[in-house]
């Protein structure tokens, strides 16, 4: 049955400098009969870029799991198909799993073309362990959510990679600073491959200063990389929380800001508000 169908290729696609592409994707491309994307009129400026006219599908977010029983139609039927998404690995915060895992209960071949990850490529030049790291993708839309998401990062040792849009960064920076410190130490990987590309390691109260004083710092795609708590944990990795709420209990909210503002090295702005928020439940 397998070797009758058609194979399934996952090409991974530049995240910014169109030259990286690899001669195996674009071979690839240029032979499937056709081409899944998740935004067609996007990865036909590729397309384009690399002279390659194929005929294409749309596979996003919205549509995969009703795609997904088509595009396997012509998977059986014996045809070729390759799956990009706008920029990088496919299925990597990116459409593509239902189809993967259909393709691969069916017994039908799925073959990895690799290529540019925004993930790998940040790790690479961040200067934080790489032995060991945990992908969190993008954080919780809500406030709230996100805040109880990162707590439960709070005590893990591996590096901590997550992925963020231009229109929250500033935001999700906050928090960090309120979850972890501002002392716990982070990288903001800003544009990689383009033209603005920066990659700026500091505390995370600094880089968070930075980017509020500077508009630029906040255009363009990120990752944030952040380091992992020391093991068997020390006073960078005490949680916020836990450390206002024994200081409120001995202190006026003043004090007790100041004080956890000097251990935690977080921002007395935040904490402030945290303390209230606190002392009002
Ligand atoms: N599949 C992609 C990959 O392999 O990296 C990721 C797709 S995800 C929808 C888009 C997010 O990846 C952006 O919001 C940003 O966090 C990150 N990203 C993509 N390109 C980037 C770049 N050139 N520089 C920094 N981050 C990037």
């Amino acid at each position: 049955m397998s070797n009758l169908a058609g194979r399934l290729y996952i090409v991974a696609t530049p995240i910014g400098n169109l030259d990286d592409v690899t001669l195996r994707a674009i071979e690839v491309l240029r032979s499937v009969d056709r081409i899944l994307a998740e935004d067609t009129r996007h990865s036909r400026r590729l397309l384009d870029h690399l002279g390659i006219a194929r005929p294409m599908l749309s596979l996003h977010e919205h549509n995969e799991v009703d795609a997904t029983q088509r595009i396997i139609g012509h998977l059986t039927a014996g045809e070729s198909l390759a799956l990009v998404s706008d920029a990088g690995t496919p299925l990597i915060s990116d459409p593509g799993f239902p189809l993967v895992r259909a393709c691969r209960e069916q017994g039908i071949a799925v073959i990895p073309v690799p290529g540019p990850s925004a993930l790998v490529a940040a790790l690479s030049v961040a200067g934080l362990p790489t032995d060991r790291f945990r992908f969190e993708g993008f954080l919780p839309r809500r406030q709230q959510a996100r805040r109880a998401h990162l707590e439960a990062l709070l005590r893990e040792t591996a590096t901590l990679v997550f992925y963020e849009a231009s229109h929250r960064i500033l935001e999700s920076l906050h928090d960090l600073v309120e979850v972890f410190g501002g002392r716990r130490v982070a990288v903001l990987a800003r544009e990689l491959t383009k033209r603005h590309e920066t990659v700026r390691s500091a505390p995370l109260a600094e880089l968070l200063e930075w980017v509020e004083a500077d508009d630029n710092q906040r255009k363009g795609e990120f990752v944030v990389l952040l380091a992992g708590a020391e093991a068997g944990g020390d006073a960078r990795s005490i949680e916020v929380d836990d450390l206002l709420s024994v200081l409120l209990e001995e202190l006026p909210v003043k004090q007790a800001v100041g004080l956890a503002a000097r251990i935690s090295g977080g921002k007395k702005n935040l904490l402030y508000r945290r303390a209230l928020e606190m002392t009002k439940g």
